[in-house]
């Protein structure tokens, strides 16, 4: 962590531990709020663009109006500053931007007109998952006990945070989450599966974070003539799944190579895994925007 470490909240840039909130901030409070995590590689932000649209999504999907002035083009803006004044512009980092309905005295209801909602803005060094994403990495199934607006990126963790703490006192990496009998996705990564031969994830829909890696390997997989069966994997197909992967901004795309302690096909990377996973590298190298 650079020694500055500056931050940004609602209009002002200082640093990290004097940056201040109120205790009666909807975030804090409720979680009310909505947020987006992106990539950064020597200053460079990656698919900035699709963030942007997330976010956007996300804060009418909750109802939250920004004040005037504001959008996530400016919040990235923001960001670049901080990549600045954090001398994060050389190597990886990440940007965090994070939006809560304001804050005002504890009601359910959405707060009077004029209270503006609460803007943060950070920025950290990062370092990829290097070795596991060599190795590959254990995952462990788990009950989906999220609610059914999945696809907004929304502060309410708390079943992904103790799905997640579940797979690390398991020593796995991440907990692929199980809804109605199929994998719906992983507490913070998408996945991607192959089943018979073909190349499967569950469809974008209520139940999905749409993730931005998971839409840009689409992409890079079409390219590559590779077809994707939006078909949920059902966990009576678990047993025949020969690849598994997850993708993340943070996670990029992570092998799977043991899932509740039994080997997902011959319990070492997939070649389909592998040759994703150098052409998300290699758009990630040469990408951002
Ligand atoms: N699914 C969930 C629940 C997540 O929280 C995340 C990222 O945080 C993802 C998927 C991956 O999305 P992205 O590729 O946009 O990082």
């Amino acid at each position: 962590m650079d020694p500055k470490d500056i931050v940004y909240v609602n209009g002002s840039f200082l640093p990290r531990a004097e940056a201040r909130v109120s205790v009666e901030d909807r975030g804090f409070v409720f979680g009310d709020g909505v947020y987006e995590v992106l990539r950064v590689i020597n200053g460079r932000a990656f698919a900035t663009r699709f963030h942007n649209q997330r976010l956007e999504r996300s804060l009418d999907g909750v109802r939250i109006t920004l004040a005037k002035g504001d959008s996530p083009a400016r919040f990235v803006e923001i960001g670049r500053q901080l990549l600045k004044d954090n001398n994060l512009l050389q190597g990886e980092a990440t940007l965090y931007m994070q939006i809560t309905r304001g804050s005002t005295t504890r009601a359910h209801n959405f707060p009077p007109a004029g209270i503006a909602p609460t803007v943060y803005v950070s920025v950290a060094r990062f370092k990829p998952y290097s070795d596991l994403a060599q190795s590959g990495a254990p995952a462990i199934t788990h009950p989906d006990l999220r609610w059914a607006r999945c696809d907004l990126k929304t502060l309410n963790l708390l079943p992904n945070v103790l799905a997640s703490q579940t797979a690390n006192e398991r020593g796995a990496f991440e907990a692929m989450l199980i809804r109605d009998g199929v994998v719906t996705e992983g507490t913070k990564t998408n996945f991607f599966g192959v089943v018979n031969g073909s190349l499967r994830t569950h469809p974008s829909d209520n139940h999905i974070l749409p993730g931005i890696t998971r839409s840009v390997l689409r992409d890079l997989a079409r390219d590559l003539s590779i077809e994707l069966d939006e078909t949920p994997i059902k966990t009576s197909e678990i047993p025949k799944l020969t690849e598994l992967f997850l993708t993340g901004t943070t996670t990029d795309v992570m092998p799977v190579v043991k899932l509740d302690d039994k080997p997902v096909g011959n319990g070492k990377p997939g070649e389909l895994t592998r040759k994703l996973q150098r052409v998300l590298a290699e758009s990630l190298a040469s990408g951002g925007d």
